[in-house]
């Protein structure tokens, strides 16, 4: 077969170049490093990580990530391969040395014939005679490359930075407090909570209101880095600390404000309210409107469980505002992460719209297991829901509103519910360990009908 392009030998890149290669696709991997640089990037090994040394929890019973990291083991990941042979103790997370690491993947890349490393930038449309292509250029994507993505893409589905608002899961909520009700739509009879409206609703009296305002002018706000201090805030997607400095009353009349609004337990207008709209497809999770912020995380869940209705409230995902390039994946890419106008450009990595070093090399694998099966005539199913690289997957292609798609992490609330041999969902306690072995049972059928040419060596 011709060769594929993968544009960027980051940790999506690398490990889609490797899934190609082992399935004996040629490769021709471009890397600007060390030519051209970043912000954040100081070597020119592949797969550098530019932050943390952690891969985050390695538990694959219990935890999302762990389980994703076990998923991409049994496909054969270089990306985990080389983590798992730099490993540095830290008690139930992975973390590792991170020239080991960066050096294992380039050696790796080095040392297989079917992958050619060009040093050099593609910071333009790729060629039309690149009959496939993988983006993988990560958040810090050259600006000629990103221009030209938006060109292609249309204006406005190209982001170059995140402002993302705090995710709940939906069973964390208290519903003796708060309510589903849109905007002027009735209230069900009695105040009933479930059905009558899209937005779930929480009620702040004057006092309450007051509190959660003199906390967040309180609040430290976390630093931009540096390169990042220039950042513009744009007028409709103000962090909610922002907000609050400009005026106690400003988020009363924006995010906070009540109009419209009836709570069912005193038939009146509340003072000021939090309103949560759906995130996924299935339900799980629930965003706070409006409520992006740069606050310390663990600020953040102090001063989000002082609202009426999420004092238990149990966080997918919380707030924050970054440097990032990522494109709208659910609008722009079909389910083989193609691009719907352009299907010879397919993408990988952090640019898709996942977060984190894992998920990014995830989408990698996904990637390149795609652009593979399709240069040898073979068809790949996408994975499982179910599984991890699954929920991932449906992430970006997916379950994923166009409309508020903003980056995430993987989570147990991008996963399909699961039930018992009763026919009821599985108790809280046990529900994690069971969406994981279920999460590995799929995978293995999974791959049984896509398993990898064996390796080469
Ligand atoms: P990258 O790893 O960035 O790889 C992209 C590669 O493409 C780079 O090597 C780049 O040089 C190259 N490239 C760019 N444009 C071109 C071009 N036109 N032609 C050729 N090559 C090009 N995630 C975590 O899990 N933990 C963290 O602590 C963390 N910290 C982060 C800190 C910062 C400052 C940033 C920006 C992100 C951070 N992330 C973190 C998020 C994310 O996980 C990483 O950015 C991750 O490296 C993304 O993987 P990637 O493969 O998509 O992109």
């Amino acid at each position: 077969p011709s060769s594929v392009h993968v544009i960027g030998g980051g940790l999506a890149g690398s490990e889609a170049a490797w899934q190609l290669a082992r399935r004996g696709v040629p490769v021709v991997l471009h890397e600007m490093r060390p030519g051209y640089g970043t912000e954040a990037h100081q070597t020119d090994g592949l797969a550098e990580l530019v932050c943390s040394n952690s891969f985050r929890s390695d538990d694959a019973a219990n935890n999302a990530i762990g389980l994703l990291h076990e998923e991409m083991r049994r496909c054969g990941s270089l990306i985990m391969a080389a983590a798992d042979g730099a490993k540095l103790p830290a008690g139930a997370a992975l973390a590792v040395d991170r020239h080991r690491f960066s050096e294992a993947v380039t050696n790796a890349i080095a040392q297989e014939p079917l992958i050619e490393l060009r040093r050099e930038a593609v910071d333009s449309l790729p060629p039309e005679a690149w009959d496939s292509v993988i983006v993988a250029t990560g958040p810090l994507t050259s600006p000629g490359l990103a221009e030209a993505i938006q060109g292609i893409s249309g204006e406005g589905y190209l982001a170059f930075f995140d402002a993302i608002a705090p995710i709940v899961y939906k069973d964390s909520i208290d519903f003796e407090t708060a309510w589903y009700q849109s905007r002027y739509d009735k209230v069900g009879p009695g105040g009933e909570n479930e059905g009558s409206g899209d937005y779930i609703n929480c009620p702040l009296d004057q006092a309450q209101y007051e509190a959660f305002i003199d906390a967040l002018l309180d609040a430290e706000t976390t630093q931009f880095k540096t390169w990042e201090a220039d950042t513009p805030y744009f007028e409709g997607c103000l962090p909610i600390e922002v907000m609050a400095s400009r005026g106690r009353e400003t988020l009363r009349y924006g995010p906070m404000k009540p109009v419209g609004l009836t709570d069912p337990r005193t038939g009146r207008r509340p003072y000021a309210v939090v309103q949560l709209r759906q995130d996924n497809a299935l339900g799980t999770l629930y965003n706070l409107v409006g409520f992006q912020t740069k606050i310390r995380y663990k600020q953040q869940v102090e001063m989000f469980r002082m609202i009426p209705g999420l004092e238990n409230a149990e966080f997918a995902r919380l707030g924050g505002l970054h440097r990032n390039t990522f494109i709208n994946s659910p609008r722009l890419l079909d389910d083989r992460l193609r691009m719907k106008v352009a299907p010879r450009i397919r993408f990988a990595g952090q640019i898709t719209g996942v977060e984190g070093y894992v998920e990014s090399a995830a989408v990698g694998i996904l990637s390149g297991r795609f652009a593979a099966a399709e240069r040898l005539g073979e068809d790949t199913a996408p994975p499982p829901p179910t599984t991890a690289l699954g929920a991932l997957l449906g992430h970006i292609t997916g379950g994923g509103d166009p409309e508020t798609f903003q980056p995430m992490n993987v989570n147990f609330g991008l996963f399909p519910p699961i039930y018992g041999e009763n026919g009821k969902p599985v108790k809280r306690k046990e529900r994690k360990p069971a969406q994981c072995a279920r999460a590995l049972a799929d995978l293995d059928r999974w791959l049984a009908g896509d398993t990898p040419r064996a390796a080469a060596e």
